[in-house]
């Protein structure tokens, strides 16, 4: 097999959306907008040994690598559409290659995205997808429109995906449940197409809430205070932090991929519809204040957020 028979096979499934005029195939895909419509695109990389390791299975990795761009998409409150995928493979293998690409397929039918193109080489593993989404001209959700008074809100838990990996590099077996959050994060789609016209602010968690709501407040020049009881933890977490009064995991650890965003006041009853409509549980765990710097109150042990270099 080669590079063109193993595109065909692995990455040229129909496409059904009438939008994508021409797809895999050609020099490059035609996307067909519509007008008054913005283009938001990002990208990520996963790498066999930084963000995987060598026994993950393949439906993981392709699971994981088109989720972390689905949950940029949503934090910025816009509708993914397209992707490309550029892969790099040590070898042709072809039971491998089936696994990821039918998760790949499952996971773009879920959140119907059309996988459009990419680039096939050989080395070392590697993934890497740039998604396209779209949303109405000037109402993606920024990382710069927290203001003073607002409310410091989390979806979901926080730390799970981080306690895994401490687990795994502490000798100790993660639960089922722990290593699905780690290699097979839930993208919050919904919450973040609903939060564009509700939410201030927002960012999705994938280096650590520290680390991520820092972001926020730099980006619109705010400070904020939040306090980590509030933080919402799953229990086998809390029991952990309970036995080592250590709160650095829920702070720190990244991979969560849950949404962190900020709320005007008056705007809480809207936001209860918001969980109910899109089953997800969002929790308050601070407010924005105007003297600059994140104050966390209730912890103030050493800690170190992720950095890639
Ligand atoms: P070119 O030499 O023009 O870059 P390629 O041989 O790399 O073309 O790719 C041929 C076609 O297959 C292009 O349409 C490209 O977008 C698509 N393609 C290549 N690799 C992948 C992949 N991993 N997934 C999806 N489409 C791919
Ligand atoms: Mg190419």
């Amino acid at each position: 097999m080669n590079e063109f028979g193993l595109i065909r096979e692995y990455f040229n499934w129909p496409i059904k959306d009438p939008s994508v005029t021409l797809g895999v195939g050609d020099d490059a895909a035609l996307l067909s907008l519509e007008k008054g419509d913005q283009v938001v695109t990002t990208i990520d990389t996963l790498v066999e040994g930084v963000h995987f390791s060598a026994s993950t299975p393949a439906k993981d990795i392709a699971h994981k690598s088109l989720a972390v761009n689905l949950s940029d998409i949503a934090a910025m409150g816009a509708k993914a559409k397209y992707f490309t995928l550029a892969i790099t493979l040590p070898k042709i293998n072809k039971s491998w290659l089936q696994e990821f690409s039918d998760s790949l397929r499952q996971l773009s039918g879920q959140y119907e995205v059309s996988l459009v193109g990419g680039d096939t080489t050989r080395g070392p593993l590697n993934i890497t997808i740039t998604l396209i989404g779209i949303v109405e001209s000037s109402k993606a959700l920024t990382r710069s429109g927290a203001r003073p008074g607002d409310g410091i809100y989390v979806s979901g838990t926080i730390g799970d995906a981080g306690f895994c990996l401490w687990k795994l590099s502490n000798g100790l077996i993660p639960s089922n449940q722990e290593l699905k959050r780690l290699n097979c994060p839930i993208p919050r789609v919904e919450l973040g197409l609903v939060l564009k016209n509700l939410a201030s602010a927002c960012i999705d968690v994938s280096d650590g809430l520290e680390q991520d709501l820092s972001h926020i407040l730099k980006a619109s020049s705010v400070g904020a205070i939040i306090e980590v009881e509030k933080i919402p933890i799953s229990e086998a977490l809390l029991d952990h932090i309970k036995d080592s009064n250590d709160w650095s995991i829920p702070l720190c650890g990244g991979d969560d991929y849950e949404l962190c965003f900020t709320i005007p006041e008056g705007k809480e009853e809207a936001l209860k519809i918001v969980s109910e409509s899109c089953n997800v549980n969002i929790t308050r765990i601070g407010i924005v204040s105007e003297s600059l710097g994140l104050q966390i109150e209730g912890f103030d042990g050493p800690r170190k957020s992720y950095q890639h270099f």
